[in-house]
């Protein structure tokens, strides 16, 4: 079976946004044919777009996958919608976010999925977690999260105690 390295980023603000995170990271751990082999600390980032909003809880795993990008995708939104997601309008405050980031050197851009994804390399909350966990990985064509991160440095996102 094809083993790929897939990143997954996950944000949350809403019902206790610290455990939600943490229980989507033992979630991933449990998904069919994929192991979770490292993961960031929890960060804590200021919203972006609809400020009106709590801080995100944010981290990044890296995990080690059997999945199909699409069937990866599925399990995604299965998990958040475990954690009782709901879309009210863009930006908006949520329970739990889950985004594909990267699926090994995969491009793809169907109607449902696009990957790497489109707006991680403009995300410090996204490129910072990533960063920690490995420098190297990045978006082709754009550059490595630890120079991307270079130019989202007015972002505030911190690592939490
Ligand atoms: P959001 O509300 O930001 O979580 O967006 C969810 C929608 O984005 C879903 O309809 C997905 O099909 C779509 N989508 C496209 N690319 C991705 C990706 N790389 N990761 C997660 N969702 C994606």
């Amino acid at each position: 079976m094809t083993r790929v390295t897939a990143y997954v980023g996950l944000g949350s603000n809403l019902d206790r946004p610290r455990e939600q995170v943490l229980a989507a990271l033992d979630e991933l751990e449990r998904l069919p044919q994929t192991r979770l082999v490292s993961r960031s600390r929890l960060y804590r980032s200021a919203p972006l777009g609809h400020e009106a909003q709590p801080d995100f809880v944010n981290a990044v795993a890296r995990i080690d996958t059997g999945l199909t990008p699409s069937h990866l995708l599925a399990e995604l939104q299965a998990i958040e919608q475990r954690h009782g997601r709901e879309r009210l309008f863009p930006d908006a405050p949520r329970t739990l976010d889950l985004d594909l980031l990267l699926y090994g050197d995969a491009v793809i851009a169907s109607a449902s999925l696009t990957v790497p994804h489109p707006r991680m390399h403009q995300r410090a909350f996204v490129l910072r977690p990533l960063a920690e966990i490995c420098p190297a990985a990045g978006v082709p064509g754009r550059g490595t999260a630890a120079q991307l991160l270079r130019a989202c440095a007015a972002q505030d996102v911190e690592p939490m105690a």
